[in-house]
């Protein structure tokens, strides 16, 4: 009985593991968003527009393939994936 117990723990602590993962992989894409913190106060960004200027019209936004709408990124703030397209901030430049 004894031989059996280390593999049967083992297995039911891995089977843990497994289970509290199940989370992590359905939200993958939530929790690879990110905020560059330093850069959105340096630049003043916010969640709105500043009259006709907004990130979906300037030259830095990367928009997400397919989801213009949803939130991207941009040229300027490394790491941050959670731009909106309707946001604004002091570095906007006309897209061409
Ligand atoms: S530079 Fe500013 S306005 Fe332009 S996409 Fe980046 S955050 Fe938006």
């Amino acid at each position: 009985m004894t031989k059996f117990a280390t593999p049967r723990r083992q297995f039911l602590k891995i089977g843990s593991a497994a289970l509290a993962m199940i989370p992590v992989v359905a939200f993958s894409d939530r929790a690879l968003a990110a905020t560059n913190a330093a850069m959105r106060g340096a630049l003043k960004y916010q969640d709105k527009p500043l009259a006709e200027k907004s990130c979906g019209t300037c030259l830095q936004f990367v928009p997400v393939k397919d989801a213009p709408t949803k939130p991207g990124s941009c040229k300027i703030m490394p790491g941050d994936t959670e731009i909106s397209p309707t946001g604004y901030c002091t570095a906007w430049v006309k897209k061409p």
